[in-house]
């Protein structure tokens, strides 16, 4: 079996090992850009076993994407900046399950929160949440935290960091580091000031300030702690994808990718809900 997060093994396996293939049983596979990989393979008809995309089951969503995020957005927030939520104007950029739980904790603290979207679905979600929809452009002067959670590449251009106003908060929950066009702003007429690990102040020639954090890489994951409750939930999914695959009968899983049955996502669940009885 491979147990893989990222895809990199697999990887490395299919450039280096590929005879090893003739002995796995099967991939199973954590994260988003893995789990691409994976498809790409398949779509290519190269994917020489079966595998399992954990990272579209129901557990990972909500556990890592949505409760998990929901807590850790405070968490990084206050780590690198101290900044008082009550009143502060923050938009959020994706109203996903990451945006969803950033959005919750930012309101439950007396933040006033606006949203972005481009799906209407998650729009209307926002809407009925009571969060306003917006534009980035139409709010982008007066707030005072910009948020990334769409996993989508340049969401907050240099023309928006250019308008926003002197001390604006500006970081990334969603992907890697595409969704600021942080290279925009390592240019001669900008001044970067490291003030504390993680934080930057840019410096436009006026004097203005905006405050980016891990340089626009994942702002949990470089800069708070992650339960490791949620760590727990999504091992034991992955270790119940891994036994799925080891013991299912030749012939169930072809040379394909497949989502964890819903039978074993239950398991998973129920077996969570058990550790708050
Ligand atoms: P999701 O697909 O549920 O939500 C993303 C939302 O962003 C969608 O509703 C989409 O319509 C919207 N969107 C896309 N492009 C947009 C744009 N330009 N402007 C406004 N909205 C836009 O995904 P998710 O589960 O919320 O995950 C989002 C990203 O966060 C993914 O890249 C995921 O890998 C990452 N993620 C981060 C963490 C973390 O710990 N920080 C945890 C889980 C997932």
């Amino acid at each position: 079996m491979i147990l893989d997060d990222g895809g990199d093994l697999t990887h490395w396996v299919y450039k280096k090992y590929p005879s090893v293939f003739k002995k796995v049983r099967g991939i199973v596979e954590e994260s988003v850009t893995g789990v691409h990989r994976l498809y790409q393979l398949s779509k290519a008809g190269k994917l020489c076993v079966p595998a399992m995309n954990v990272n579209d089951s129901v557990t990972k969503q909500k556990f890592d994407n949505l409760y998990c995020c929901r807590e850790s957005i405070l968490d990084g927030l206050k780590r690198t900046t101290d900044v008082m939520f009550g009143g502060k104007q923050v938009v959020v950029c994706g109203y996903g399950e990451v945006g969803k739980g950033c959005c919750t904790a930012l309101k439950a603290l007396g933040a006033i929160v606006c949203v972005t979207e481009i799906d209407p679905i998650c729009a209307l979600q926002a809407c009925m949440d009571g969060f306003k929809v917006v534009k980035l452009n139409e709010v982008v002067r007066q707030v005072d935290m910009v948020i990334t959670c769409t996993g989508n590449k340049n969401v907050v251009t240099r023309e928006q960091l250019d308008r926003m106003k002197n001390g604006c908060i500006v970081c990334n929950m969603g992907h890697s580091n595409t969704e600021i066009d942080v290279a925009s702003l390592r240019t001669p007429e900008l001044t970067w000031e490291r003030v504390r690990s993680q934080v930057d102040h840019v410096i436009w020639p006026d004097g203005k300030r905006v405050i980016l954090l891990a340089e626009g890489r994942l702002l949990n994951l470089s800069c708070s702690t992650v339960p490791s409750f949620v760590l727990s939930i999504t091992a034991t999914t992955q270790a119940l994808a891994l036994i799925e695959l080891y013991n299912a009968p030749d012939g169930r899983y072809r040379q394909d990718v497949y989502l964890l049955p819903k039978k074993m996502g239950n398991t998973a669940l129920w077996g969570t809900i058990r550790f708050f009885e």
